[in-house]
């Protein structure tokens, strides 16, 4: 029998919700490009209903107790007192979100002495050491796909929101006022500008179809190169790195995965070959990004904007300067935990830990890390530290 540690974020304020604004979430089968969404043999949630917190469990408990399995859910994950590093050391299987990770380190994964899979229920699996999984055998996978489109019509939203003011101009709305002045005088158009993604992998090239109808010009760069006939239906640039493209974007969206690539990428010196009055989103990771270079550009004016919803560390702490910087739509990490991603998450942890659990394989694209190296979407979209 197994015992699965999972740490999900807090209930609302409020209290878990006895209620919700919609009694339904539109059937969706598969995603673009056809696969298909986590399959499960029974699901015992309402699609809809808040899982990713506390109370919600993931719909995970009736399952996994049936079948005479530990399951202990915590929010308590930070510090060594915490309620997670006290149930580490004999977890076999853990589950963590990336909105509120539970951050696996080469430290945590020593005293991790039975563990053997670690499941993220969403996407993006950098808040686990991957150099010390590899070492170790342990299984990482994530929902591949589970919640991209979310976070693609989020950066939409940021976009526009950003280069239109909207949230100012909101809080012009809130205060009594009328301005319109002040609200229109930081507020664009978006046709006509030229928009870059730094990856165009499942989110990427979500956004940039998204905005095709927008009559803006598109661009991206990624290690691998889109299909012609993709490139020409949304008559995209192609650019061979970061550095080539941002130079001609009016608005850049970074939607890549954080590994000894990507860490830093935007620096002082890469957002100081950004055009004056560019708009940066990040919904990727924080760390792609220099903290205190994107605050500099903002308060010096060489940015117009910075939106995202992905910070260092998780939660970030009342003084992070992203809190307080000029001319931002940060949000916390929620892009890609929508009711509607939530369902699809919760599943596909379940199918995985369905596989895992009858020693069936686990979906290629769910992989990470298997059997000592990276392996499956893992293999594709990730990189290592080089040995020393
Ligand atoms: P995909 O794996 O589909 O896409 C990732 C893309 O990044 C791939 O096309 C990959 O290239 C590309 N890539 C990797 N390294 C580089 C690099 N050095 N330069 C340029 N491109 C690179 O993942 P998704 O699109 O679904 O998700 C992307 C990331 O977004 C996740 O890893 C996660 O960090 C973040 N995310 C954030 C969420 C949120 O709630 N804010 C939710 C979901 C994801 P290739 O495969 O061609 O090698």
């Amino acid at each position: 029998m197994a015992k699965v540690l999972c740490v999900l974020y807090d209930d609302p304020v409020d209290g878990y919700p006895t209620s919700y604004p919609r009694n339904d979430l539109p059937r969706i089968d598969h995603y673009p490009g056809g696969q298909t969404v986590p399959s499960p043999r029974a699901v015992d949630f309402t699609p809809g209903h808040l899982l990713g917190s506390v109370s919600g469990e993931l719909g995970l408990r009736p399952f996994l107790e049936s079948g005479g399995h530990t399951f202990v859910v915590t929010s308590d994950k930070d510090g060594a007192d915490s309620t997670f590093e006290r149930e580490l050391p004999d977890a076999d299987v853990v589950i963590s979100q990336p909105f509120w990770p539970a951050y696996l380190t080469a430290e945590r994964i020593a005293k991790a002495r039975n563990l053997k899979l670690a499941i993220t229920a969403g996407i993006g699996s950098d808040h686990v050491d991957l150099d010390a999984a590899l070492a170790r055998d342990i299984t990482v996978a994530e929902v591949t796909f589970s919640n991209s489109i979310s976070v693609a019509e989020h950066v939409v939203m940021m976009t526009l929101s950003l280069v239109r003011n909207y949230l100012p101009s909101h809080q012009w709305v809130l205060d009594g006022g009328w301005n319109i002045a002040d609200c229109v005088s930081r507020s664009y158009d978006i046709e006509g500008m030229q928009v870059g993604t730094v990856a165009a992998g499942r989110i990427g090239l979500a956004v940039l179809r998204r905005l095709k109808p927008f009559d803006v010009g598109l661009h991206y760069t990624d290690r691998h190169r889109l299909p012609e006939s993709v490139e020409e239906e949304l008559g995209l640039t192609f650019h061979e790195s970061a550095a080539d493209m941002v130079p001609h974007c009016d608005v850049v969206t970074i939607n890549a995965p954080l590994h000894p690539e990507t860490e830093g990428l935007f620096d002082d010196e890469l957002i100081g070959t950004m055009k004056r009055g560019a708009y940066l989103i990040n919904t990727a990771r924080a760390r792609i990004c220099d903290r205190d270079a994107v605050d500099r550009a903002l308060r010096d004016g060489h940015l117009a904007g910075y939106a995202g919803d992905v910070w260092f560390p998780q939660p970030a702490p009342p003084d992070h300067p992203w809190r307080t910087m000029p001319h931002q739509g940060m949000t916390p990490h929620i892009s890609g935990s929508s009711l509607s991603a939530q369902a699809r998450y919760a599943a596909g942890t379940r199918e995985i830990l369905e596989a895992w659990l009858t020693g069936t394989p686990i979906r290629e694209e769910y992989l990470i890390v298997d059997g000592g190296h990276l392996a499956g979407a893992g293999a594709h979209s990730y990189s290592t530290t080089p040995p020393k």
